[in-house]
């Protein structure tokens, strides 16, 4: 499939939507390439502690010598935070990046599709949510396509990209690009509900509630088999806690509903857990407890 617009080749400036823990290392990330940042979410609030994360995210580099402080000063200075949604319109580029909710990003797409112009490209970072669901909302489908970043963004090197039934081939190109240029390895998949990664990973931290809830093992016992027995980084209890159980029963659904299997059935201990607003790392306790930040 093909573009009926000539696309934006000379992105200077992204627009990131959503100023969460994607949103702020999305930011981050694109502002060490070089590039600028209209970033924005619902609340003033919300944006400033996402300028203290770019910042200390920065200064952690500078201090590994990455860059120096006059580079970090230069960065910061392309950052510019916004709750005003018709800024986005001076984005060459938008990556979304708000809550894993099917209605709440159709409806956003619907209002970006308004502001960007029209040889902009629209970006989700969605984990599992339908592409050509989110882009047919939009009078561009051929311009809007998954991009996939992993957290923490600045460290992890995958971007999934996803195209949707509608994709072009010159948008899968640009996103790729552009994914290369912030110093990622992009991976193109179809669109399917939890693409690959979230398909596997979701289905990780599911299967490893169930053997908790079942008092198979204990969550210590459970992540040191998984760190020692299959050499993954962290257990994927960690690893839950990590992403946000709200955002791992989130992609549960949508592989329950999307895939029709009853192997995908969300783990009722992670219902009840994200019931109580036990979400992991960002409300201080999830499978272990975190001091709250
Ligand atoms: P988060 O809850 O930390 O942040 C979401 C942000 O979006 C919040 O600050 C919220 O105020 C804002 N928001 C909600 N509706 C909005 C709107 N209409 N306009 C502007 N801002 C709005 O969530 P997160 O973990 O950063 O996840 C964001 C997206 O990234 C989700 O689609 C998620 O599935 C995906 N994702 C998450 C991870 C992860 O590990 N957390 C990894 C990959 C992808």
């Amino acid at each position: 499939m093909t573009s009926e617009v000539a696309l934006r080749t000379d992105i200077k400036v992204i627009g990131v939507v959503g100023a969460g823990t994607m949103g702020h290392g999305i930011a981050q990330v694109v502002l060490q390439s070089g590039m600028q940042v209209l970033l924005h979410d619902l609340e003033e609030v919300i944006l400033k502690r996402a300028r203290e994360h770019i910042a200390a995210g920065l200064a952690k580099r500078v201090r590994r010598g990455k860059f120096g402080e006059d580079e970090k000063a230069e960065m910061l200075k392309g950052l510019t935070l916004t709750i005003t949604p018709s800024d986005l319109s001076a984005a060459d580029f938008v990556i979304e990046a708000v809550t894993e909710d099917l209605a709440v990003k159709r409806t956003l797409f619907q209002h970006l599709d308004r502001i960007a112009r029209p040889e902009v490209i629209l970006a989700t970072n969605t984990s599992s949510l339908p592409i050509t669901k989110i882009a047919s909302t939009t009078s561009r489908p051929s311009q809007v396509i998954g991009m996939h970043f992993f957290n923490p963004v600045p460290l992890m090197a995958l971007v999934e990209v996803i195209r949707g039934l509608a994709t072009a081939d010159e948008t899968v190109t640009a996103t790729r690009q552009l994914a290369e240029r912030l110093g990622k390895t992009p991976v193109e998949v179809r669109d399917s509900p939890g693409f690959i990664s979230s398909r596997i990973l979701a289905s990780m931290v599911n299967e490893a509630c169930y053997l908790l809830m079942e008092g198979v093992g204990t969550a210590e016992a459970i992540d040191t088999v998984m760190k020692l027995g299959a050499n993954h980084p962290m257990g994927p209890l960690a690893l839950g806690d990590l992403i946000g159980l709200d955002v791992c029963l989130a992609v549960m659904r949508t592989l329950y509903e999307g895939i029709g299997d009853p192997k995908y059935r969300p783990c009722p201990l992670l219902v009840q857990m994200v019931d109580a607003g036990y979400l992991g790392r960002k409300s201080g306790r999830g499978f272990y407890t975190y001091e709250k930040g």
